[in-house]
């Protein structure tokens, strides 16, 4: 299949109708990064999705797109009740997301080794890495079942959070439908344990510093004001929602034979939206994402708790307000020109534009924060949506995106442009080449990635932060 992709407007693409799309697709990149977007699969998986049943509108390709599994990363689809929903369209890590916590502490007052000291708590409190167990007793398995049907509400009620942590959660922190009958044993089993934890790779808890303020009114009403430090956290549902991707790859691959669903590639592999193994694999997904909203929770609490320790005062001394927190992992039913339709975002993040009745109201003036990871050694953003985006189902960039795969990384990164590019950073003491495949330079170019959408009106730009240091999972 020969794709065609036409330029149509400044840093935005139609990726022409061809073979078995029913819909166009919309690529949104600069002149930087369309070269890197045409070196991978990507476009192919854009088209592919395109061909599946029921997708409606476009299927759109961020400017973080990037190859992944099915759908790329930095992919959204949408569709309508009686197309299908598909596992790979939302990804392994399910509800993997990004946390913003703001402080009333000025950055530049704190010194290295005090930096040191708060990462070394936080190390304490969080358990990193791959495989992990959480630290907090109190999970046991009745919690645990709770936490994935309720979300973060049960663990604010038993103290780890504030009462407004929930309004600052998108979804509430909890994605109604959630069901455990449909989760495996397995799955049960690897999550159980494992909530408050960060994870490997590319999961991190951040502290940062508000370098910019671009836009003041929505600066204001997020709490976010230069020289301030804030904390970025980014994880998932862990080997629960893994365990569950997994599952249902096989599920849904068998499903769509049963319903004669063409599946172009493995990683999209869907059943009907209306089907029961459509309706399960909601319902585990469901499950998954309230893990994850509550994984972030429980993470809030301990880092909010080792700032409290290092700092030897009430931890609302320190501000910690949640500024939002951001799923850029899910399948959700929103309405968009009228009618209900099934947002997969991929490596894709929510931005509704200001107005929007699904603001939390707190923010329905602004649109609620829009949080873009950069890398360990460059800038991340926030950011807000605008009507402008209509045409993503209201998207936008989830992070960088990678530029190089974790071995091309360790392979072609050397030691010298790493310390470079992580400049004065502290990073968790382990050696420096367990994370060439995290390097800053594994990364495209945040700047050009939340230009490209900040240049034709689908975001504005509202800060820009620094990392100061980082635990890397
Ligand atoms: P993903 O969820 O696709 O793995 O990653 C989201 C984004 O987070 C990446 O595209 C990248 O831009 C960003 N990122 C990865 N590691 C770090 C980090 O240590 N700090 C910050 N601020 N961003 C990161
Ligand atoms: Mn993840
Ligand atoms: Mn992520």
């Amino acid at each position: 299949m020969k794709l065609e992709l036409v330029k149509d407007g400044r840093n935005r693409y139609r990726l022409k109708r061809t073979g078995k799309m029913a819909v166009e697709g919309i690529v949104y990149a600069n002149e930087y990064l369309l070269p890197l977007i045409r070196k991978d699969k990507s476009l192919q998986q854009l088209a592919n999705a395109a061909s599946l049943p029921g997708v409606v509108g476009h299927v759109c390709g961020m400017p973080d797109i990037h190859e992944g599994f099915g759908l790329p990363i930095g992919g959204v689809m949408a569709t309508a009740r009686d197309g299908v929903i598909s596992a790979g369209a939302v990804g392994m890590d399910i509800n993997c997301g990004v946390r913003l916590l703001a402080t009333n502490v000025s950055a530049a007052d704190l010194s290295i080794p005090f930096l040191r000291k708060i990462l070394t708590r936080m190390e304490e409190y969080v358990p990193a890495g791959v495989g992990r167990r959480g630290k907090h007793d109190f999970i046991t398995a009745g919690v645990f079942e709770e936490v994935v049907h309720t979300g973060i509400k049960s663990l604010i009620t038993r103290g780890c959070g504030r009462p407004d942590d929930l309004e600052k959660t998108e979804e509430g922190g909890c994605l109604p439908g959630a069901d455990l009958g449909a989760v495996s044993p397995q799955a049960c089993k690897r999550g159980a344990v494992q909530l408050g934890t960060l994870g490997g790779g590319n999961h991190f808890i951040e502290l940062q510093v508000v370098k910019q303020v671009y836009d003041q009114a929505a600066g204001q009403s997020f709490g976010l004001y230069p020289g301030q430090l804030t904390v970025m956290i980014h994880t998932g549902s862990r080997g629960f929602g893994h365990q569950i991707c997994n599952d249902y790859s096989k599920t849904l691959l068998a499903a769509a034979r049963k319903h004669a669903i063409e599946v172009p590639d493995r990683g999209l592999a869907c059943a009907p939206v209306d089907s029961k193994e459509g309706r399960d694999y909601y319902a585990a997904m469901a499950c998954a994402v309230n893990f994850a909203f509550a994984n972030r929770q429980l993470i809030t609490h301990d880092v909010r708790r080792a700032l409290g320790d290092i700092f030897a005062c009430a931890q609302d001394e320190l501000g910690l307000a949640l500024v939002y927190d951001v799923a850029h992992n899910i399948a959700k039913w929103e309405a968009h020109s009228g009618s209900k339709v099934l947002v997969h975002r991929k490596g894709a993040t929510r931005a509704l534009p200001p107005g929007h009745p699904e603001n939390p109201s707190i923010y329905r003036q602004t649109g609620h924060p829009v949080l873009i990871p950069g890398s360990m050694g460059t800038a991340s953003y926030v950011l807000t949506g605008t009507e402008k985006a209509s045409e993503a189902f209201f998207s936008a960039n989830h992070g960088a995106g990678r530029v190089l795969s974790r071995t091309a990384a360790m392979k072609e990164i050397t030691r010298e442009q790493f310390e470079r590019s992580m400049s004065s950073v502290l990073y968790n003491s382990r050696n420096y080449r367990e994370l060439l495949d995290e390097a800053p330079g594994a990364y495209k170019d945040i700047d050009h990635v939340v230009e490209t959408l900040a240049a034709i009106g689908m975001t504005r730009k509202v800060a820009r932060l620094e990392p100061l240091a980082v635990i890397k999972g």
